[in-house]
């Protein structure tokens, strides 16, 4: 089976490979097929966003397309970054994002945060699907590890109590919101004998 991942950023391309080549899956980024288009977020959630990109990218390749639409929802800034998490500050480096968040979060106990990742799948049936992971745990007030992926420093997970950028890609897959997506693709392609784990 062959799958393109309405992205190319390389983390998120590599956290699908990590999972989905163990079952044969061939995963191409969007520069691996030559596409290169910019999708307006324009949706008010993930699931929306998720299925602009999905239906971008399914008018332009007869491959199963997998958009994931993620971010990082900070309970005592309702919810912000969330579907912003890429646009807030656009441009300037995560570490003063780390500044400006916990800038936000001066005085404020409650430091629970929930990242989100929302599969849209397109041309695998006739309507789209999706598929949904959470991961739970805090905001931090100094980065740790060395992973540079987002806000990957500076989220303690409460199930791997360590920060995102302290795990290796298999740990993080198997503790993630992207992961527990993933998984829940991973189910329904094996159950409808599109994929079979290989031995
Ligand atoms: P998207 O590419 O529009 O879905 O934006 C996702 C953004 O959410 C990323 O650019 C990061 O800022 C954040 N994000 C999503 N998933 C992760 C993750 O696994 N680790 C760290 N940051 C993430």
């Amino acid at each position: 089976m062959e799958i393109v991942i309405a992205s190319n950023n390389f983390h998120k391309i590599s956290e699908f490979k990590g999972v989905l080549e163990k079952y044969g899956v061939k995963i191409y980024s969007l520069n691996d097929l030559n596409i290169h288009v910019e999708v307006d977020e324009t949706g008010k959630t993930f699931k929306e966003n998720a299925f602009l990109k999905a239906e971008a990218i399914s008018k332009l390749t007869d491959k199963v397309v997998v958009a994931d639409d993620s971010g990082l929802e900070i309970r005592a800034l309702d919810n912000f970054p969330g579907i912003y998490s890429a646009r807030f500050m656009e441009g300037h480096p995560y570490s003063e994002k780390f500044v400006a968040i916990n800038k936000m979060l001066d005085g404020k106990l409650d430091r629970y945060a929930r990242f989100n990742s929302t599969l849209c799948v397109m041309n695998l049936k006739p309507e789209p699907l999706y598929f949904v992971g959470y991961a739970e745990g805090e905001v931090l007030k100094k980065p740790q590890g060395e992973s540079s992926f987002g806000y990957d420093p500076i989220f303690y997970s409460y199930k791997a109590k360590k920060t995102f950028a302290e795990l290796s890609q298999d740990e993080k897959n198997a503790v993630s919101h992207r992961g527990e997506a993933i998984k829940a693709l991973v189910k329904y392609l094996e159950e409808n004998n599109y994929i079979h784990e290989k031995l």
